[in-house]
């Protein structure tokens, strides 16, 4: 999968992207992450890409031309099937697992990330296929939200992983949260490992970490329960 990123801030993601999954991810060729600093696209002389709000308010408000240039440039160089343009917005669909895996067979998407008041609302009309949120929260700007996403798709990308197994067994699937995991010691400071997970009896471990899960969901989230396996197909 190819992603590009438009941004005003593109040293931001040297963190993320440099490290664990997403630098796995990138050397074994799986996921490409291209950066584009939006100021490369103005034609402004001091490299601005934003402007009062017309009417009037508080704010700037991000100019329409530098992300319009910057994904024309984008397709320009690609031969294929048009990238799928999301921006990240608090107006946008809520980011779930279900939405992830969606985004994870795709082959190329192009990430807008806006900042200060927001963007131009033609770039939303004319340029985006999807406005996605990552909660119902306003963050300073859409780098954090593209982080968050890029991580939750780039883990469900086939290959990326190390054991693909731990995918299955995770929070979402089968609309069940994930059951209590436990490590070495058995006994740490009083406390024990319940004992079927020492008892070597596969079918009964996964009878109690399948109650364990329903517990767990019944008492954190249980508007899950009622969606128990839809989301298996993404
Ligand atoms: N004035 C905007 C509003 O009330 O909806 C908020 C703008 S916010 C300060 C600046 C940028 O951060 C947004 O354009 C968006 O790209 C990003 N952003 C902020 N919160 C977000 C969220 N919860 N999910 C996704 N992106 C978000």
């Amino acid at each position: 999968m190819r992603i590009d990123i438009l941004t005003i801030f593109p040293g931001m993601f040297s963190a993320v992207l440099g490290e664990s999954i997403i630098k796995r991810a990138a050397a074994k060729k799986r996921v490409r992450i291209i950066l584009h600093d939006l100021r490369d696209f103005t034609a402004d002389k001091h490299r601005k890409v934003d402007d009062r709000p017309f009417g009037g308010g508080s704010g700037m408000v991000m100019n329409a031309e530098p992300i319009f240039n910057a994904v024309s440039h984008i397709i320009s160089k690609i031969k294929g099937k048009r990238p799928r343009v999301i921006l990240l917005s608090p107006r946008g669909d809520k980011l779930t697992q279900r939405e992830c895996k969606a985004l994870a067979k795709r082959k190329h998407l192009i990430l807008i990330c806006g900042h200060y008041e927001g963007i131009d609302e033609r770039v939303r009309t004319k340029l985006v296929d999807r406005e996605i949120s990552i909660g119902d929260y306003i963050l300073t700007g859409g780098e954090l939200p593209a982080m968050v996403l890029i991580d939750s798709v780039a883990r469900l990308i086939p290959g990326v992983l190390g054991d693909e197994g731990s995918l299955r067994q995770e929070s979402f699937e089968g609309g069940l949260l994930e059951y209590p995991q436990y490590t070495r010691p058995a006994v740490y400071k009083g406390m024990k490992v319940p004992p079927v997970l020492l008892s070597g009896d596969h079918g009964k471990i996964a009878e109690w970490r399948r109650h364990q899960s329903e517990r767990i969901t019944k008492k954190k989230r249980p508007e899950l329960l009622k969606n128990q396996g839809g989301n298996k197909n993404g």
